[in-house]
């Protein structure tokens, strides 16, 4: 037996990466299965290059904890390793590059995806366990050898019997460790990580003694991975069903995908994906995190934020590139030109499809356009690029569910809805039933009203006003009335002034000057006497500033609403409040007033109580 001291720059190194990586501990299991995968690759590939030519049989991993002996094995049937190959590759190279480690990141604090790239892998395996041997047999004639370690810089290596080529690490589960002696804790790691790997991956309880083996027996073990993930393949080698599938395995309680992207991209950089267009709900409870970030079929994050467009975490799917530097921090990451390339390119297949759609299947793309909605115009708000890529694709619709691209809008509208000074005003409703009567008026004057009901329209208004020259967004309850009446149909008032004013002052006694504007106008007698409209303006102002945006500065979502009601002098009903007393005119006033709050589901408490026994003294 062959003793001896593990090359660290550092002192002890063991303790330091129980430190470090303190909060992550079960990634130790990633790194030690895609290590059993990449010692299984590379006889495959070895064989397919002639240089290996035994069998090469059966190269399922094999994964089993023992209770008893609070072992947790991770067995495969790769290349192996000589006891020089073991010196080399775990006692010196995990080393050397572990000082390099150490010494750049001794202050980061996300060791997790350091790990890997460092080497360290094989050593996570000293968070959970206070002993690790490595039985290995390599497929080249040599001895097979017994390496141990019990976390100090010394080892052991000795010559052994072993039967199979490949390599057993046996982890020695420390005390504080005992969770990863659970089967389920296992299961649900392999899941996470190790779901797609590309060799068969076999978890069972027990492992087989060297007699079972020689007896035939078969370990009682199921695979738990998928070898072959759909977006390993080729495009045209899948069925959409294949998709839908794919999709299933990765969210199994999600709605159907809308619709798909394949990624394959290999240069400038090497990228492989499927991103899909999920369902939205329509709770606005955006589902982020849903995209799934691999290295060559290994699981690294779903924590994609930095490799892709905040509006793209929105989609779900799997993105695997084995370009994207995982080893450093976020704002390395940020300012990495290939994630930024990928960054762009995704952004760019994303709209690609979506015009694609468009141009294709229009009434399709239709149906679903409520489902992307959301996604696209946060898109297009967030990424001026792919505003420009999708914007002819993006629709908008109206209250009889019709569907326009902007421009297409634009040209329907224009004659009726250009205001006196040339502004094109697109109307359009929140909510169908509670703007129902404006909606009605306004259609009952030749105009279109769109629904505009989303959480991030207002933004996209005034993205799209910005856009656009000489066109306004007014929401259907806005005063619209003053200016887009058509020209011919301007009416004239048939009250004189004087008696504007008495019916003016009138109404100001009724209502709370401070929040309500009266503004007299002359419509048409078959016009509502009155009607409550918001000022669009302040209306925006101070939703922004209730979510959050927009200026602050006025603290805009404290202030109460301001109203205008306007009173149609042309209306028999206010033409007939002049000829009566003072008493019965204020009366009356105040019922027409109650009436056009009530329209607008604006009358509550006492004020509402008082209506109602009022109007049944009235109906007496
Ligand atoms: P990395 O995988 O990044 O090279 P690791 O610390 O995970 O770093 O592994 C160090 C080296 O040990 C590997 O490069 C490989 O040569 C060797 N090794 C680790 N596990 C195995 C295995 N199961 N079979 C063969 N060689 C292995
Ligand atoms: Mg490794």
């Amino acid at each position: 037996m062959e003793r001896g001291s593990i090359h660290v720059q550092t002192e002890n190194i063991f303790p330091i990466i129980k430190k470090f990586l303190y909060s992550d501990h079960e990634i130790f299991l990633r790194e030690l299965v895609s290590n059993a995968v990449d010692a299984t690759q590379k006889l495959k590939g070895l064989a397919a290059l002639g240089e290996f030519k035994g069998e090469l049989g059966d190269v399922s991993i094999q994964i089993a904890i023992d209770k008893e002996k609070k072992t947790l094995t991770i067995a495969d049937k790769g290349l192996g390793m000589t006891g020089d190959e073991v010196k080399k590759y775990i006692n010196q190279v995990a080393f050397s590059s572990a000082g390099e480690f150490l010494d750049k990141f001794k202050g980061v604090e996300d060791g997790k995806t350091i790990i890997g790239h460092f080497g360290l892998g094989f050593y996570s395996a000293f968070m959970v366990a206070d002993r690790v041997e490595i039985f290995t047999k390599s497929y080249q004639e040599a001895p097979a050898v017994r390496w141990e370690c019990d976390g100090s810089p010394e080892f052991t290596l000795e010559e052994i019997e072993k039967q199979d080529r490949g390599t057993e690490i046996v982890l020695h589960i420390n005390d504080e460790s005992l969770e990863f002696l659970e089967d389920h804790k296992i299961r649900s790691l392999l899941k996470k990580y190790c779901k797609f790997l590309p060799i068969p991956i076999q978890f069972g309880e027990k492992f087989l003694s060297e007699e079972d083996k020689k007896e035939g027996k078969l370990p009682e073990a199921d695979i738990v991975n998928i070898t072959d993930p759909a977006w390993t393949k080729q495009p045209s080698s899948l069925t959409d069903d294949n998709y839908i599938q794919f999709y299933k395995e990765l969210y199994p309680f999600a709605h159907e995908p809308l619709f798909w992207i394949h990624l394959n991209v290999d240069y400038p950089f090497n990228l492989t994906g499927i991103l899909y267009f999920p369902k939205l709900n329509k709770g606005y409870e955006v589902e982020k995190n849903k995209i799934h970030l691999y290295c060559n079929q290994v699981f690294v994050t779903d924590n994609v934020g930095e490799i892709v467009p905040e509006y793209l975490t929105l989609l779900h799917g799997v993105i695997d590139s084995p370009d994207i530097p995982l080893n450093v921090s976020r704002s390395y990451l940020q300012s990495d030109s290939n994630v930024k390339k990928i960054n762009s390119h995704i952004s760019k297949k994303v709209a690609d499809k979506l015009a694609e759609l468009f141009q294709k299947d229009r009434a399709v793309y239709e149906q679903k356009w409520n489902d992307i909605a959301l996604f696209v115009k946060y898109g297009m708000l967030s990424d001026d690029k792919f505003y420009e890529r999708v914007n002819a694709s993006c629709l908008l619709e109206n209250v009889e569910n019709q569907f326009f691209t902007l421009e297409e809008y634009k040209e329907k509208i224009k004659d009726a809805q250009t205001d006196k000074d040339g502004n094109l005003v697109l109307l359009y409703a929140v909510d169908k039933e509670q703007q129902h009567s404006y909606i009605q008026d306004a259609q009952s004057r030749g105009l279109d009203v769109l629904i505009l009901n989303s959480v991030i329209d207002n933004h996209f208004i005034q993205l799209a006003e910005s856009k656009n020259e000489k066109t306004q967004f007014k929401r259907v309850d806005a005063d619209i009335t003053s200016n887009l009446i058509p020209k011919e149909e301007t009416i004239e008032s048939v009250m004189n002034d004087e008696q504007k004013e008495k019916l003016k002052n009138s109404f100001e006694e009724q209502v709370d000057k401070m929040q309500v504007q009266v503004e007299l106008k002359p419509l048409s007698p078959n016009d509502a006497p009155v009607l409550i409209t918001r000022n669009e303006f302040m209306r925006r102002m101070k939703e922004m500033s209730a979510m959050g945006g927009g200026s602050n500065m006025f603290m805009m979502g404290d202030l109460p609403e301001q109203l205008n009601l306007v009173v149609n002098t042309n209306h028999p009903l206010n033409i007939g409040l002049l000829e009566k007393s003072e008493e019965e005119r204020q009366k009356r006033i105040k019922q027409l007033y109650d009436l056009a709050l009530l329209s607008q589901n604006m009358l509550k408490g006492e004020a509402l109580t008082n209506f109602v026994k009022r109007s049944f003294e009235l109906a007496i």
